[in-house]
């Protein structure tokens, strides 16, 4: 195995660092909530299962959300954006900017293209060999060009952008409301446990 190609899967597995992270702090209140409060601490029983039936109803969307947010393949500009087999050939022979740029405009002129750099060139790939629709952004985490890209983010180890924004939002306010029906629920215990020790 050549050293960068053991490099890059060393990289790869540590961006998963902060996803097992996110999973055990899940798996701690899992336990913390089911074992801890509802089977050895709350000792109604109409009460115990009212709160594992709303809890795990929170617990699911969530975990549904963040799955999605995660495994949604980020989405590619299409092949309309890449370069003929003649204008490619030209560009890489080419070693002028502007002679280049030339290539670029008369290739964007067929395509929905209206943002520039602010150089006002046609914004390009040089990675992925693409010319770069508006709101796209190549990632260098991802090591692809990435359609409406928000940003990268490590806590789901992907590209939050077209084809996962909705879960990503969803996953963060569910996340918000799994918060919160667990403090909701667990505060009065918490007091009486303070109160009672001290
Ligand atoms: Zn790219
Ligand atoms: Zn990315």
């Amino acid at each position: 195995m050549a050293p960068s190609h053991a490099l890059r899967c060393c990289k790869r597995a540590l961006n998963w660092v902060p996803v097992l992270f996110i999973n055990l702090v899940v798996g701690w209140s899992y336990y913390a909530y089911v074992v801890e409060l509802c089977v050895y601490t709350i000792p109604n029983n109409a009460e115990r299962i009212s709160y594992l039936v709303i809890f795990h109803i929170f617990l699911a969307m969530f975990i549904w959300a963040y799955w999605k947010t995660i495994w949604s393949k980020p989405a590619n500009p299409s092949k309309a954006f890449s370069l003929p087999r003649a204008e490619k050939e030209l560009y890489e022979r080419e070693e002028r900017a502007e002679a280049q740029q030339e290539i670029l405009k008369k290739v964007a002129r067929n395509l929905p293209v209206y943002t520039r750099t602010t150089g006002g060139a046609i914004r390009y790939c040089d990675f992925c060999q693409v010319i770069k629709p508006d709101r796209c952004h190549h990632c260098s985490t991802c090591e692809m060009c990435v359609l409406k890209m928000d940003h990268h983010c490590p806590w789901v180890n992907n590209c939050v952008g077209f084809s996962n924004y909705k879960y990503f939002v969803l996953f963060l306010s569910y996340a918000s409301l799994y918060c919160v029906v667990i403090c909701a629920t667990v505060i009065q215990y918490f007091i009486k446990f303070w109160t009672v020790s001290t």
